[in-house]
């Protein structure tokens, strides 16, 4: 027997170890023990090479926290959510972060505690409103005696993936209004056309994850307003405000787009996107308990005491409940205005930068949200050797996540790029990673021939109607 293998439990350095130069386990359970600093070193170091998260332009997930923020949540890595009576003051700490979100969104609701439910992200908030509004429809129906087996639900084509899912996993008809070049966010006329009876709730976006501009609900709300009069239908709205639903309340405070809205039922965010908690928090709130169906609610008697629970997932951590209410708290609607103000105007800052370039062109003149897109400008794309996704790669060279891709389909010919800028980003890194850009421009600029990306693009122009991704 090797000798070193009895050594992993000695003090074997931890690159002297015979682990050090084995592939990593894949496939089974190792059959020995591994030590502790071995086994840590292993795991760290597999993450080593990635980008740095705050270079990481891509996502729209929180990045940095605060000291006292980190703090809190690793203090609090153990903590199950679930376990109410063992940690009954995380209980009431959650239900003041609803009421808070509920507040910041302008409830109507009265009552010590407003209704909603904490989710691991939006997906799970997504769902939950989602399947309220499913099941108050065929409450509906089951009492008017009429079939309630072919729910369906309406959106723009520039939905996030979780719609899908939520259509899928319960059966639900999607019916999806085009996003084009003269409707960049949903067509209301077009989203009314294709409703009916049958239609359980329409999702306008507030921060469409694909060009950050807002679906227009106030709009949505009045012309809804008249066809459910006309109709009878009362089809409500359920708005995925994921990004928009912690930027509105601070930089837009005046527009209405909540619940102020007569027909806004519910609304779900991330408060792990601009809520500025580390991942792993959704929120969802409906305007009134009479729009949270009863059969969502269940009543666990299990561990100590009866329980009323929402959710999709049972065991959860506590730890980014703790990190939104000390948000909170700590940053007050102050902080949360200067931060996402800063990083609004870092947002403008780049894209009057890109803007000014000749290779580029900006999707819109204006931002809604901290992010924009841009595309190629259209006769430099005619003589350029290469594409946005050749510049991605450039930009990975430097650290910087900057994704290229290909719009919805309808204008999926279109190949764009985007930048998220969220707390974390200043204007020293901005500049940095305007000058890189240039620098990889400057670059791709001096090919001679074009590259393999570039050469797909114009195949594909040629054979009209054959899709490039990449
Ligand atoms: C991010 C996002 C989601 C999904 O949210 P998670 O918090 O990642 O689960 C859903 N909808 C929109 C519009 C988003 O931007």
């Amino acid at each position: 027997m090797d000798t070193k293998d009895k050594t992993q439990e000695g003090d074997v350095s931890i690159f002297g170890s015979k682990v050090m130069r084995q592939p990593a386990p894949a496939e089974r359970i190792p059959k020995h023990r591994t030590r502790a600093e071995i086994a840590y070193r292993m795991v760290k170091d597999e993450t080593f090479p990635q980008t740095q998260p705050r270079l990481n332009l891509a996502t729209f997930v929180t990045t940095y926290m605060d000291d006292y923020g980190t703090k809190l949540m690793n203090e609090a890595v153990g903590i199950n959510y679930i376990d109410e009576t063992e940690y009954p003051r995380v209980a009431v700490m959650c239900g003041r972060c609803i009421n808070m979100v509920a507040n910041m969104w302008n409830t109507p609701e009265k009552g010590d505690w407003k209704t909603g439910a904490v989710g691991i992200g939006s997906s799970e908030a997504c769902m939950l409103g989602g399947v309220a509004a499913w099941l108050r429809w065929r409450e509906r129906r089951k009492a008017e005696g009429k079939p309630y087996d072919k729910p369906n639900l309406v959106m723009s084509t520039a939905y996030q993936v979780v719609w899908e899912k939520f259509c899928q996993l319960w059966q639900i008809e999607m019916r999806t209004v085009p996003i084009t070049h003269e409707h960049p966010t949903l067509d209301i006329d077009a989203a009314l056309n294709i409703c009916d009876e049958n239609t359980i709730c329409i999702v306008p976006i507030m921060g469409v994850t694909w060009t950050g501009m807002n679906d227009d609900v106030e709009a949505l709300n009045t012309a809804l307003d008249e066809y459910n009069g006309r109709t009878g239908y009362n089809i409500p709205i359920h708005i995925d405000a994921a990004s928009g639903g912690f930027i509105l309340p601070f930089l837009y405070p005046e527009k209405k787009w909540d619940f102020r809205l007569k027909w806004v039922y519910s609304i779900s965010t991330s408060g792990h996107k601009y809520g500025l908690v580390y991942p792993g928090l959704g929120w969802v709130v409906w305007k009134d308990k009479k729009y949270l169906p009863k059969d969502m609610s269940f009543s666990v008697n299990y561990l100590g005491a009866s329980i009323s629970q929402v959710g999709l997932n049972f065991s959860r951590p506590a730890a980014q409940i703790l990190a939104q209410y000390y948000n909170f708290i700590h940053l007050g609607v102050e902080g949360y205005t200067e931060i996402h103000s800063n990083s609004m105007d870092i947002a403008k800052y780049c894209h009057k930068a890109i803007g000014k370039m000749p290779c580029f062109k900006n999707y819109s003149d204006t931002l809604e949200n901290p992010l924009f897109i841009w595309t190629m400008d259209p006769d430099y794309e005619k003589e350029a050797k290469w594409t946005l996704f050749d510049l991605q790669d450039k930009l990975m060279q430097s650290g910087w996540m900057v994704p290229a891709y290909t719009m919805p389909k309808d204008i999926e010919e279109m190949v764009v790029m985007r930048i998220v800028v969220r707390q974390g980003m200043s204007r020293d890194m901005a500049d940095m990673l305007i000058e890189d850009i240039t620098n990889a421009v400057a670059e791709l600029e001096k090919l001679e021939y074009p590259t393999p990306t570039r050469i797909a693009a114009q195949k594909s122009e040629k054979q009209k109607g054959k899709v490039y991704t990449h």
